[in-house]
């Protein structure tokens, strides 16, 4: 079987993080890849927002130390550890990589922590496009002969899951995440354009941090998963996403962009062609919560999905007073301004910022962002349903025909 079909799960054993990963990449035989001293390699962790190790909302910084020890095993010339975060302000990934311990472990192991928004640009062509015919991203992508995705297992609020395919939207720059939600507010097009901007950055390798995880409203304000401590690696994203379906308990086909990876060829979903080395899939299984909020799939032609997808599973904010320090992190992120500030900003516990459900695509940008965890979501279907068309509608034709009843009965 070839290497590109092996994958791996390894057990952390008494938090020796380190041996894990290294047991996992000698597993997968990844020294392969090393094909000559002075690489340059890019490493991309998943630097959602600057949060503490212990949150579990970053890629851990010891699965960073120890990929990047592994590697220097090899005679590398440069090692970059590169996110763009989810914030739009300048210095939004610099303050995420020093909160989440990355930046330190860079700078004791001597490699480059490096924001991507601080790098040369580069616009890239998309083959065969799912959505996107271009993206815009860092030069790095191409100057670089080794590119390795660091995501960690968390759930998704819009996507269900985040890890091997999502983790590579952070080579998009800051706003130009934003812009990619406001062009794309369906789940679909959204998972679309995922797929597009995994295949132009696509990782030679990746690691999957599980040794600290997320689960239920993730990928920022979830619950953390103290309890799995796994390290899985490969070189089939598309692969590993659903390897890491199965271990929580999740239907893959859940995650639309699974299923547009293996559309565009960029991987495949069927385990049974890969040698699965390490621990078994029962071995690690540990079901996971998920969020309250899922994402919608109808087998329905396209605008009629779009439209009930769009109306009754629209999901309301909330915004939780106590904890609001009305930061305005969220609304200076929200994509379409779908977030305003209240009158006065000074009542802190008070007020909270003011929303527009017209305007919201449900991108969850402000509950991934939002440093307090003080936004949640939740679905009003009932409510939702009565006030769109199709509830209108509903209730039109129950009026005519009571009425057509009760002119025959009279
Ligand atoms: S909801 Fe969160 S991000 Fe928005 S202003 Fe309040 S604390 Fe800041
Ligand atoms: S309000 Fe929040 S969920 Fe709605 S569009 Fe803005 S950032 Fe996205």
């Amino acid at each position: 079987m070839p290497l590109q079909k092996t994958l791996t799960i390894q057990r952390i054993v008494d938090d020796d993080v380190e041996k894990a990963v290294f047991d996992a990449l000698n597993a997968i035989e990844a020294k392969s890849l090393m094909k000559k001293q002075g690489m340059k390699i890019l490493l991309k962790p998943n630097l959602l927002s600057a949060k503490p190790p212990e949150r579990a909302v970053t890629t851990h910084p010891l699965v960073v130390r120890a990929v990047i020890r592994w590697l220097k095993q090899f005679y590398p010339s440069k090692i970059y550890v590169g996110d763009s975060s989810g914030g739009s302000a300048l210095n939004s990934t610099a303050i995420a990589l020093k909160t989440s311990g990355i930046q330190a472990v860079c700078d004791e192991e001597d490699v480059i922590a490096i924001p991507l928004e601080k790098t040369e640009r580069k616009i890239y062509p998309v083959a065969n496009p799912l959505i996107l015919n271009e993206i815009a991203s860092t030069k790095l992508l191409d100057d670089v002969d080794l590119i390795v995705n660091l995501p960690k297992i968390k759930t998704h609020s819009q996507c269900t899951l985040t890890c091997c395919i999502k983790n590579m939207f952070g080579t998009i720059i800051l706003t130009k995440k934003a812009e990619k939600h406001a062009r794309f507010p369906s789940i679909d097009k959204f998972c679309s354009a995922l797929v597009d901007i995994y295949s132009v950055s696509k990782p030679q390798l990746t690691v999957i941090d599980g040794f600290l995880a997320m689960e239920g409203n993730g990928p920022g304000a979830g619950d953390v998963v103290d309890d799995l401590k796994i390290i899985l690696a490969g070189y089939d994203g598309v692969a590993l996403d659903t390897l890491v379906c199965k271990i929580i308990g999740l239907d893959p086909s859940k995650v639309l962009y699974i299923e547009k990876g293996v559309k565009k060829g960029i991987g495949s979903s069927n385990l049974e062609e890969f040698k699965l080395i390490g621990e078994s899939i029962e071995s690690v299984f540990r079901p996971f919560k998920f969020p309250r909020v899922m994402p919608v799939s109808l087998r329905l032609p396209r605008p009629v999905a779009e439209y009930i997808a769009d109306k009754i599973f629209k999901s309301t904010i909330k915004i939780d007073k106590e904890k609001c320090k009305l930061c305005g992190i969220c609304w200076k992120n929200c994509p379409v301004d779908a977030l305003t500030p209240p009158d006065d900003l000074k009542k802190i516990g008070e007020y909270v910022p003011i929303w527009n459900k017209e305007k919201c695509i449900s991108c969850y940008c402000c509950a991934e962002l939002c440093p307090e965890e003080a936004i949640d979501f939740k679905i009003k279907y009932f409510k939702n349903f009565l006030f769109s068309y199709l509830g209108l509608g509903f209730l039109g034709s129950i009026t005519i025909i009571a009425l057509i009843i009760l002119l025959f009965s009279l």
